[in-house]
């Protein structure tokens, strides 16, 4: 039985969500590109008092340079840069940043697959990163073992599907690594599903779950973590875009209620939030909250109903009559439910054959 960590990604030392925050997960870009942002991070860690500290590659900063046609280059011989023409970046930089930051934990430099639907253009982009991120693992670990042992290095995934995965794998296999990081935008719960059985099989203890802490992905995190994994662990920062945007996280099923001041409220709702902020509060009062105030009061009771949704999940996730009965006390999408309960079966009873068996029952065909 392993455990299941949830971080807090986009926060600040002026951005918070609470006085002490376990977990926080900070980028070589926002966090380590000057000394200004390094000694800030650090003041963020002590303030927060946090005790689990998890450095994100700048993987998705290249993401975005890439969409937004910026000019990119790879070199370790120039400056950490990002600007609104420009980005830089490399191995040699990620490490660095780590050496200065000192995290618990590191992501290797990845070259994010793009979000595309057509096969053919998939398995174009999967071979036109695949040799970057072949080479930058195998570089970062390389870097991690020479300047900074102590920082757990786990490899980011950038593929489509099982067989790029393969390929990639075949790389790193005999490199040394802690776990693997396998970014969700490009895969549906079912796949991740199948993603995180195979690393199991490969051997693979640890895993993080980057960029989302939806409730099912939670749910599926919190099963994978009961019974196949040491560590699971997610990010996301919806707490604070969402606050920013006005947005409740309910705490039964972590959807969204939007309480924008022009919203009517049903002043009859009752406040059913266990959270120490939504004490002794009303919608009415949150919604007619200065915006300021209503922000700051959002991004703390978003991000407290996440790390409590994480928690009940993994105490329920025990066995699956018990998952299923708790899943549906908590979230009025039955058909959602029971779909995934049984894809869960499916991962169950399968779990030591060929991933092959198990893809005709996920629809999946390649
Ligand atoms: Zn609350």
């Amino acid at each position: 039985m392993g455990s299941l960590e949830i971080f807090c990604a986009g926060a600040s030392i002026d951005v918070l969500p609470a006085k002490k925050v376990k977990n926080i997960l900070v980028n070589v870009f926002g966090n380590g590109i000057s000394k200004k942002a390094i000694m800030d991070t650090k003041r963020m860690f002590t303030y927060a008092g946090t005790e689990i500290r998890f450095q994100d590659s700048g993987g998705y900063q290249i993401y975005r340079a890439e969409q937004e046609n910026r000019e990119m280059t790879f070199n370790p011989d120039l400056a950490l840069i990002r600007s609104d023409k420009a980005i830089n970046i490399s191995p040699k930089h990620v490490v660095e940043t780590a050496c200065r930051l000192q995290p618990d934990i590191m992501i290797a430099l990845d070259f994010p697959v793009r979000k595309i639907s057509d096969r053919g253009e998939q398995e174009r982009e999967f071979l036109r990163k695949l040799g970057f991120n072949m080479k930058w693992a195998i570089e970062t670990a390389s870097l991690r073992k020479k300047y900074c042992l102590n920082v757990q290095l786990f490899i980011p995934i950038q593929c489509y599907d099982l067989d790029q995965f393969h390929l990639f794998h075949n790389s790193i296999k005999y490199m040394s690594y802690d776990g693997l990081s396998i970014p969700l935008r490009n895969l549906d719960l079912k796949e991740i599903a199948l993603f995180l059985l195979r690393f199991h099989q490969l051997g693979v203890k640890q895993v993080h779950l980057l960029g989302s802490t939806s409730f099912f992905v939670m749910a599926l995190s919190a099963f994978f973590a009961r019974h196949f994994f040491e560590w699971v662990s997610l990010d996301s920062t919806t707490w604070r875009f969402m606050a920013e945007h006005q947005g409740y996280s309910n705490p039964y099923d972590l959807s969204w209620e939007n309480i924008r001041d022009e919203v009517l409220v049903d002043e009859n709702i009752p406040m059913i939030c266990q959270c120490p902020f939504c004490e002794n509060m009303t919608f009415t009062y949150i919604k007619n909250l200065p915006y300021a105030d209503k922000v700051a009061f959002l991004r703390s009771h978003n991000f407290w109903v996440t790390e409590k949704a994480a928690e009940d999940l993994y105490a329920n996730a025990s066995n699956l009559l018990t998952f299923q009965r708790f899943l549906r006390n908590r979230s009025p999408k039955t058909r959602e439910i029971d779909e995934f309960v049984d894809c869960l079966s499916l991962i169950d009873f399968f779990k030591n054959e060929d991933i092959g068996v198990l893809k005709p029952y996920f629809k999946i065909t390649t």
